[in-house]
């Protein structure tokens, strides 16, 4: 039965979805995990469940026109993928990047469904973004593409129909200029966004959240063996949200961070940057000069290599996605990495996540480790619909409550016979029950 329901559902996303590379891939993986259990369940087979969470509800695209500050015209494309509405409103990020297309954006959306499963809340998923490289771009001009942005994006988000965040170059300006031109538009003032600055409606530990969520969950894993942080060797890529405050929380706790990285190669240091140094990264609105750092620091700076090719602990890539590929994977294994946890989304390749798993390296999915952004974004919808504000403590304290769980169910349902556990079969499942029970209670559309 397994065969023939694998058969019939690659051929259908293949045909349905040609040179979406990354959205097959993520749906790969997914439905590999997936399907002896529907080859278990007649209800799931007759429900057709996996088509149907594998089709997004809605995908909206649309032109952006905008005017630099020399008074030049461009035509940008927007999008947003609301992909299943099924537990809430969706609920994921915007990314800007010249990268951005419709497949990227479903992948992501995708994923954010399986991870906002996770997370227990009411939240369905979602991902939006455009095409548009902000690098080199003023004030003004990121100013004036945010509006042109939101021109449309305003009339199919809500605070109960669709809640957007930040994502890849997408931080709290960005969101500053897109609520400001949702609110005028829509005349409203309601939490249709997540990620906004603490004075007009934002939530304490939202811009850590994520980082900090992801060093929850390998304490977490870490637990399991007795062992805890301190004194390990953690490498970590990108330097941007995601990645500053993992290494900040990962500081904190006593690991030496050894590496960060950009698209232009990384930084290494052998006795880990310090907490001190990572602070005043994040204190600076402009992106890190990771070069300079190196040289401030006694470090060294790789250009164009990734940091996977050093010997350490915890690697955490937290940079883009499809940055560790097989030879990333082997190098690690070659160094005694013994654990590894998305901070980015599918930042491993397929062949990676083989290696790791061959090897039994601990890898966790970015839906289950890096949820604490979308968990904490939950949060702030919660606060801002009861007009409450909770403290920066009781929020950490609930993140890492939140991270904990997610955790658990990946173990609950991960766990093999020799004890190993394999976190993204786990997170699959776990996510999947959610989603597939209210799928049936829903009745057919
Ligand atoms: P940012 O824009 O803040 O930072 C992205 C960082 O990644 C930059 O330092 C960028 O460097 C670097 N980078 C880009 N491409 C590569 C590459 N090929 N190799 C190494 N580094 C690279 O984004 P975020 O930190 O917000 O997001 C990072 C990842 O985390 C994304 O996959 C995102 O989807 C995911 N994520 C983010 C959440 C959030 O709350 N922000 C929530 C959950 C997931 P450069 O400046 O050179 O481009």
């Amino acid at each position: 039965m397994s065969e023939a329901i694998h058969q019939d559902v690659y051929q259908w996303l293949e045909q349905r979805n040609p040179n979406q590379n990354e959205f097959n891939q993520a749906v790969t993986a997914l439905f590999d995990d997936l399907i002896p259990l529907v080859a278990e369940n007649r209800e799931y087979q007759r429900q057709q469940v996996l088509k149907r969470l594998t089709e997004p509800d809605r995908i909206i695209s649309f032109r952006v026109v905008w005017e630099d500050d020399n008074g030049e015209l461009h035509v940008n494309r927007g999008y947003r993928v609301q992909h299943c509405g099924l537990l809430g409103p969706y609920k994921g990020g915007i990314r800007f990047h010249p990268l951005v297309n419709e497949s990227v954006l479903k992948f992501l959306a995708f994923e954010q469904t399986f991870k906002n499963a996770l997370t227990n809340l009411p939240l369905g998923g979602g991902k939006g973004g455009a095409d548009f490289d902000p690098k080199g771009r003023s004030d003004r001009e990121i100013m004036r593409f945010c509006q042109a942005y939101m021109n449309e994006l305003y009339r199919h988000i809500g605070e109960n129909t669709d809640v957007p965040a930040g994502d890849i170059n997408v931080g709290s300006r960005e969101i500053g200029f897109l609520f400001g031109q949702y609110r005028r538009l829509a005349n409203k003032f309601s939490g249709t966004f997540t990620g906004k600055n603490i004075e007009f409606g934002g939530s304490h530990v939202r811009m850590e959240a994520t980082g900090f969520g992801l060093i929850y969950f390998v304490e977490n894993m870490l637990k399991k063996s007795g062992e805890s942080l301190a004194d390990k060797d953690v490498a970590i890529s990108g330097a941007g949200n995601v990645a500053l405050h993992a290494a900040l929380k990962a500081a904190e706790k006593k690991a030496r961070v050894i590496t960060l990285s950009n698209s232009h190669g990384s930084l290494y240091c052998i006795g880990g940057i310090e907490h001190s140094i990572i602070e005043k990264l994040l204190d600076s609105s402009a992106r890190p000069d990771l070069e300079q750092l190196a040289h401030d620091i006694g470090g060294h700076w790789r250009e164009g290599e990734k940091p996977w090719n050093v010997a350490c602990d915890i690697a955490l890539p937290c940079g883009t996605q499809n940055e560790l590929d097989e030879d990333d994977a082997k190098q690690l294994v070659n160094q005694g990495c013994q654990i590894l946890a998305e901070g980015a989304n599918m930042p491993c390749t397929i062949k990676a996540i083989d290696i790791l798993n061959n090897a039994k390296i601990a890898n966790a999915p970015g839906k289950a480790s890096n949820a604490g952004g979308v968990a904490l974004s939950g949060l702030e919808m919660s606060q801002n619909a009861s007009f409450t504000s909770l403290s920066y403590e009781e929020l950490d304290e609930k993140l890492n409550g939140i991270m904990h769980s997610i955790h658990q169910q990946c173990v609950d349902h991960g766990n093999t016979i020799d004890g190993w556990v394999n976190y993204r079969k786990g997170a699959n499942i776990a996510a999947f029950n959610r989603l597939a029970a209210s799928m049936l209670s829903q009745g057919i559309a």
